[in-house]
């Protein structure tokens, strides 16, 4: 007999809670999450005493599960951090014009990409774990997280349609539908620990120590004291810049410091290096920065677009 879908959504949750990992309802048929959004928190009830996020209230507790499910068909989140898990989110093109950047040419979609991050990191692709295939046919690879980093959730850091789902983050759970089409479980192992260097690359990165722009003016000695300013203005704005925005800072920094190579004020190693420096200290990987200033200096003329 098929079981009824409330009756197998809430079996969902309560097989996600069996292995230890809290759940909160989603809406019947949809990725959000059920109940409201802190911006229209009644203070009331539950948020009595301050509003309280899904990943507070994402609950182990079968009874209370099982009371919650009995009154709608609810999609089931599992809250990642509580649950100890870290979520690899490998996604799949929204249309065909949702393509890869440059550095990911040629892959179709986030497994692509991420087969790719391995081969790079010389590492086997870690699919011998708990894999949920989402209903667009993308794939959930569940990890435990590692002991004593608390990981937060990423989007496109590892690379496109690559997203991981830690704390702060949750992830749609097996046996959910959304618009009809499900979330199964394709792989049922134990979830694996998270490969070290993937957790490497996802450990957030200690403070950046300050760079110190009182020793630009001796680097920078047979610049102008106009160009040393305007340098020094422009890595300002890098290192002010935040999350989300240091690859255009950076790029735009290239770009209008572009100028005065073209014009011989500055060299372009020089600017580079100091970009290079201003953009890692900001946390922005190597790779990332490297890019973000040839694309500046490119359109910005300093340089010829080179055949890489
Ligand atoms: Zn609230």
């Amino acid at each position: 007999m098929t079981p009824t879908p409330a009756l197998a959504l809430l079996r969902a949750a309560l097989a996600a809670a069996e292995r230890g990992w809290p759940v909160f309802p989603l809406r019947p048929g949809d990725k959000r999450p059920a109940g409201h959004p802190e911006r229209h928190c009644p203070g009331a009830g539950r948020c009595s005493e301050g509003h309280r996020t899904p990943e507070q209230r994402a609950t182990l507790d079968s009874e209370q599960i099982a009371q919650c499910w009995q009154t709608a068909p609810f999609n089931v989140g599992i809250a990642t951090g509580p649950a100890n898990l870290v979520v690899v989110d490998l996604d799949v093109p929204k249309d065909e014009t949702d393509t890869p950047p440059t550095e990911w040419a040629g892959a179709a979609e986030g497994l692509d990409v991420f087969a790719m991050l391995c081969e790079r990191a010389g590492e086997r692709l870690p699919t011998e774990t708990y894999t949920v295939r989402t209903r667009r046919g993308g794939q959930h690879l569940y990890f435990t997280a590692p002991i004593g980093k608390q990981l937060r959730s990423t989007a496109n850091a590892l690379g496109w349609k690559v997203d991981t789902r830690a704390w702060g983050g949750y992830v749609v759970g097996a046996g959910s539908a959304v618009g009809g089409a499900s979330y199964e479980i394709i792989h049922d192992a134990s979830p694996a620990p998270l490969p070290a260097w993937l957790s490497d690359l996802l450990a957030p990165k200690p403070a950046p120590a300050p760079m110190p722009l009182a020793e630009l003016s001796a680097r920078m000695r047979n610049a102008t004291a106009y160009s040393t300013a305007a340098l020094r203005g422009e890595l300002e704005k890098v290192l002010s810049a935040r999350e989300g925005g240091r690859n255009r800072a950076v790029y735009f920094a290239a770009y209008a410091l572009a100028r005065m190579i073209r014009s011989g004020d500055l060299t372009e190693a020089a600017v580079s290096s100091e970009l290079m420096s201003a953009g890692q200290s900001i946390g922005l990987p190597a790779g990332e920065c490297r890019i973000a200033i040839r694309s500046g200096f490119v359109r910005g003329g300093a340089t010829e677009a080179s055949a890489a």
